[in-house]
């Protein structure tokens, strides 16, 4: 018998399949990890295939040292699926397999843990003792008093260990080792129990064959208990499932309700876990013992078989594209386990991405739509603030006049507010603050970020670099805004207002710690009345019945973000900020504060309107020649020694130059450049961009992945579509 085995090396020479032979009366099963001999050393590696013949000469071929678990860590779907990512986005073999196992796994740092249980033997009566050994007569009184009952190690503490010791030579008692399951701590709380309405009983009955569904629902729709009555059927067919939230929604809330309807059929899959949570939770899932795993992003790669339904909840969300290596789209891996399976693949949200909707209406998508909260109530009513306005009565301050009588209103009625600022990274942009006047990209029509570092503005798409504004060139007033506002200055703003009442803050900063998260947010549920500031965080998920009014400070800040999908992104904040307020008896409001209260985006967004918000962003794209009606591939270079990443910047610039005399019109945009953040974790960066249209667009990525592979070790990844583009 023979085997071909990948390598665990994070290295692009050992990136093959290598043959090893299997000793004779070796059982070895694909999918398990082994050693082998490699030169001189000894390395781990996965078995992928196991054959009767070898392509080499047989007696120049190395055996096997031996297993390193009992198990085959990878199943037969996840060598497939392996294969489909290496093809698709060109990783090393290693680095996919290392996504399907816990990582400290790998590194053999978890182990399973047991702890030793006590009982007594069948036949302890017939065991004579001598009645002067006090400390066990006192043992086994107490273990018949709970005759049924397994003691712990743990409960026996307080016990004597050599009378425990003694009693086990005897025979009276006997020790058994038990599997430790270390469980992520979940909020208990009692299930409630729905009858689903007409709409949600109409997708539960169309979502059933092996195809990907978009569920369009508005916010409140109840689209996570058509989710549970989904992973309810597969169960019931003794199938599995997998739900993905973005990691930014995984609430206690969430979980706690999964845990709730489902116990321990639930696994949990996130970064929040220790690592032993991690591995037990997963091996809960290998081992069918758990058959639903709830996760982000990564949880795509839950080691369960005979899947019934795969759903990914706002699956708009950015964090579905991992933006560091091994990069890969979850969607792209979602579809393939689904087909795998031949079961359903849901993607739902209020507010779909632009390229799923798009494909939903040229039907590669089928479309399920839940048009109306599930409480019948209305959505609440958002009111656009003209923040210019303000300015010219006078008022130069974070908050609208209006805004401030809403928040006086609810401290008088000890209500609860939300102050939300859509802020995305670290960019800004300039604005003119008496017309509103934002710095664009001549080349692009994307707003332009401000660099301090070089005092510029540049075009995060085409690295075009113009001065900074000192003078507005629409009406020539010097009153120019750099940067934006943070939660920090509005949380400050607050309290000197309002110096009684409890102001809390929620943002990256403030929720660095474990369990930080929790505690803002349980000191908000406490408190009335109350104001919570927070950037995306506080935009999802969290139900607040007191909430009255939710205030989107300054709207555009997202908005002018250098990124082709910074307004189906503000629609999407907007749409999801506005749910959170008057979800109980009180009628809520929504103040949205802008300096462009004209821009489709807020009309749209304000009459909830998302397919006429769809129809003119798919129409803007396609005239400014963004994806989805092309690609954009971006090949970043990176590396400690600035010289190197620019010669092998020069060559493949080069190479891909060729391509255009190939592809002609097909790519509408080369270049390269600096990135626009010139230096990260100490490694310079360059980068080169192309557009193409979508007609060759593949064969042109697949030949750059080639003339990238050909010239480099490391040092350069290829992102299409990115995310984000520092
Ligand atoms: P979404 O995820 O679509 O924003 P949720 O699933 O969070 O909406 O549902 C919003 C609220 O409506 C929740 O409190 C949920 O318990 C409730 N709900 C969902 N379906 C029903 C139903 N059929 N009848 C009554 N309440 C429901
Ligand atoms: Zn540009
Ligand atoms: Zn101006």
């Amino acid at each position: 018998m023979f085997a071909k085995v990948i390598i665990d090396q994070d290295a692009k020479a050992l990136d093959k399949e290598f043959e090893y032979k299997v000793p004779d009366g070796y059982e070895l099963e694909i999918g398990m990890r082994v050693l082998v001999p490699f030169g001189n050393r000894i390395l781990q590696g996965f078995v992928i295939e196991l054959k009767n013949d070898c392509e080499f000469d047989e007696n120049k071929i190395k055996n096997i040292i031996s297993n390193v678990d009992d198990f085959p860590c990878i199943k037969k779907e996840m060598i497939s699926l392996m294969k489909f990512m290496a093809q698709k986005y060109h990783l090393k073999l290693a680095s996919i397999l290392r996504l399907f196992i816990p990582s400290q796994m790998r590194e053999g740092k978890v182990k399973d843990i047991f702890e030793s249980y006590y009982h007594l033997s069948e036949n302890y009566k017939d065991i004579q003792i001598k009645s002067s050994a006090k400390k066990q007569v006192e043992i086994i009184e107490l273990f018949e008093k709970n005759i049924t009952k397994y003691f712990s190690q743990t409960e026996l503490k307080d016990f004597s260990q050599s009378a425990i010791k003694s009693l086990l030579e005897k025979g009276i008692l006997i020790k058994e080792k038990v599997k430790i399951n270390r469980t992520p701590f979940v909020i208990s709380k009692e299930d409630k129990k729905v009858t689903l309405n007409d709409m949600q009983q109409n997708a539960l009955n169309v979502i059933k064959e092996n195809k990907t569904y978009l569920l369009h629902g508005v916010t409140g729709s109840g689209k996570t208990e058509v989710y549970m009555h989904l992973i309810a059927r597969a169960l019931n067919e003794g199938k599995s499932a997998i739900m993905l939230v973005p990691e930014i929604s995984l609430t206690p809330q969430i979980m706690s309700n999964f845990k709730s309807r489902f116990g321990d059929s639930v696994a949990l899959l996130h970064s929040g876990l220790s690592a032993g949570e991690k591995f037990d939770e997963w091996k809960r899932l290998y081992s069918e013992q758990a058959k639903i795993a709830i996760g982000a992003r990564s949880a795509i790669f839950a080691p369960l078989e005979n899947l019934g339904v795969i759903i990914i909840d706002e699956e708009h969300e950015s964090s579905y594209v991992s933006e560091s290596n091994p990069r890969f789209v979850t969607c792209d891996i979602a579809d393939f386990r689904a087909r795998y399976n031949s079961c359903p693949l849901v993607l739902g949200s209020a507010t779909p991405s632009i390229d799923s909707y798009r494909k939903a209406t040229q039907g590669k998508y089928q479309l399920v739509e839940l048009p109306i909260r599930a409480n019948g109530k209305e959505l609440p009513r958002i009111q656009i603030v003209d923040m210019m306005n303000e300015i010219r009565m006078g008022n130069s301050g974070i908050f609208s006049n209006q805004l401030l009588a809403e928040l006086y209103n609810v401290v008088n009625n000890k209500k609860q507010a939300m102050i939300f600022i859509n802020r995305r990274g670290y960019s800004s942009f300039m604005r003119c603050r008496d017309c509103g006047y934002i710095a664009k990209c001549t080349n692009c029509d994307v707003s332009l970020v401000y660099h301090k570092e070089d005092n510029r503005l540049k075009c995060h798409y085409c690295g075009a670099q113009f001065k900074v504004l000192t003078k507005c060139p629409s009406c020539h007033s010097d009153n120019i805004q750099y940067g934006a506002i943070g939660t920090e200055s509005v949380t400050n703003a607050l309290k000197e207002i309002f110096p009684d009442v409890e102001i809390l803050r929620m943002d990256n900063d403030t929720t660095t710690t474990k369990n930080s998260h929790q505690k803002i947010l349980s000191k908000f549920a406490n408190s009335r009345p109350a104001i919570l500031v927070g950037t995306q965080m506080i935009a999802k998920g969290h139900d607040f019945d007191d909430v009255i009014i939710v205030g989107i400070v300054d709207a555009d800040q997202g908005l002018y973000q250098a990124d082709y999908r910074s307004t189906e992104r503000t629609f999407s904040l907007i749409t999801q900020v506005a749910g959170r307020a008057g979800r109980s008896s009180i009628e809520g409001k929504v103040i949205l504060q802008t300096y462009s209260p004209k821009h489709y985006v807020y009309k749209f967004a304000s009459n909830y309107d998302y397919k006429g918000f769809f129809r003119k962003e798919e129409n803007i794209r396609e005239t400014a020649q963004f994806p989805p009606f092309t690609k954009i591939i971006r090949v970043l270079f990176a590396d400690h020694d600035e010289n190197y990443v620019r010669n092998l910047l020069k060559i493949c610039y080069n190479e891909i130059e060729k391509l255009k005399d190939e592809f002609g019109e097909q790519i509408i945009y080369f270049d390269a450049m600096k990135s626009p953040i010139k230096r990260m974790q100490n490694k310079y960066r360059y980068q080169i961009l192309l557009r193409t249209k979508l007609e060759k667009a593949d064969e042109i990525e697949n030949r750059v992945f080639d003339i990238v592979d050909k010239n480099s070790k490391n040092s350069v990844f290829i992102e299409i579509n990115p995310q984000n583009m520092t």
